[in-house]
């Protein structure tokens, strides 16, 4: 089976945990301190906070800018379940708005008619890997004074307007989950350029107290720390990401160049001023195409290969933020669900698996 993701961990990683088993220091040590210096420097922020996942990352992303019970943060249905569970778990609610048919990200015109008195951060996502269009937001969000949070769980090394993802939002967080462009096993991190941001994570990560205080709890907080055994993975796997990266994009354009023409294969679409990490290479199946995408799934695993839906279900179907107040035009982004299929695109893949790949979509 040729699978949707691969996971290689060098044996360099062995030798390094095993030496920090031995030290016994095995959480927020030095090699945390190496992975959120890596990154800072990498993705050009000022600050970088490592947390235990992206689901972490996000929650303390959202508590450093203040979102608290009642507030109102505005976000794409679009993604994966912990962009919103986030802000559930904040005490705000998601409030979901339209996603571009185009990019699949955040539609920025629709925001505006959804801000309400309440309404505290727009978090965006940067949906397979590609940047949401962040300059027409912060115009929104400069007009109302509202935070911008990018869950960047997807995009690490992508680029907007020639400037990397970290470096430009108000707080942005990565995953470093086993599946992610850069992986750690589990982990995840928040970048800033605020000073008093950065601070609040660390408070938020290690149950309110600052590292250096013992017992004396500045707010509540949880157990948000990585470990070193994580931080570790993640550093060695870094050393790679150039390559790793390049490796997605040239897979990227082997698959645009050989299905563009296909009718109702619809392409990956990315901007000119967007460059794009293609953590997913999602197409869309139209109906033009000679099968449905729940036919061309089957067909695909059938010939030993594993393509995926992300996402199936639009988060507003599900119970938990199905009764929040919702501004958007669900008929489009049901339509959109019924028709995306990720195939893989895993810098492990080999050229004859990729060329395989295409001549089965290709000779349908
Ligand atoms: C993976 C992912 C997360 C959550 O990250 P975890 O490390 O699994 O907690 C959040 N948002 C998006 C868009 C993701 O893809």
């Amino acid at each position: 089976m040729i699978t949707i993701s691969k996971v290689k961990i060098p044996s360099s990683t062995e030798k390094i945990i095993a030496r920090i088993l031995g030290s016994g220091k095995l959480v927020q040590g030095e090699y945390v301190k190496k992975i959120e210096e890596a990154i800072k420097k990498r993705c050009k922020a000022k600050h970088a906070v490592a947390t235990n996942s992206g689901t972490s990352a996000l929650h303390s992303a959202l508590y450093a800018c203040g979102i608290t019970s009642g507030d109102e943060v505005i976000t794409t249905p679009f993604t994966f379940i912990a962009t919103a569970n986030s802000i559930v778990m904040a005490g705000a609610r998601p409030v979901f708005v339209d996603i571009d048919e185009k990019t699949y990200n955040i539609d920025p015109s629709s925001i505006e008619s959804a801000i309400s008195k309440k309404t505290k951060a727009i978090l965006i996502v940067d949906l397979y890997g590609q940047p949401a269009d962040y300059n027409l937001v912060r115009q929104v969000a400069n007009k109302y004074n509202l935070k911008i949070i990018e869950d960047a769980a997807q995009s690490i090394d992508a680029e907007y307007r020639s400037k990397k993802v970290g470096s430009y939002a108000d707080l942005t967080t990565f995953s470093f989950y086993a599946t992610k462009n850069l992986m750690a096993g589990e982990g995840g991190m928040v970048l800033t350029n605020n000073p008093v941001y950065a601070e609040k994570v660390k408070l938020f990560r290690h149950h309110g107290q600052r590292e250096s205080s013992n017992y004396e709890y500045l707010d509540v907080g949880y157990n948000y720390r990585m470990t070193d055994l994580h931080a570790v993975i993640g550093m060695d796997q870094l050393r790679n990401l150039d390559y790793l990266t390049k490796k997605r994009r040239s897979i990227a354009n082997e698959y645009n160049n050989a299905f563009r023409n296909i009718p109702g294969i619809i392409t990956p679409f990315v901007p000119d001023y967007i460059k794009h990490v293609y953590h997913q290479y999602t197409i869309r199946v139209a109906k033009e195409f000679s099968m449905n995408r729940d036919q061309l799934l089957i067909y695909l695993e059938k010939r030993g290969i594993q393509a995926r839906i992300y996402y199936p279900k639009p988060l507003y179907c599900f119970n938990h933020l199905k009764s929040l107040k919702n501004k958007f035009n669900q008929k489009s982004i049901d339509k959109i669900a019924q028709q995306v299929l990720s195939i893989p695109v895993h810098p492990y893949l080999t050229d004859q698996e990729v060329k395989y790949i295409i001549n089965c979509i290709v000779n349908i």
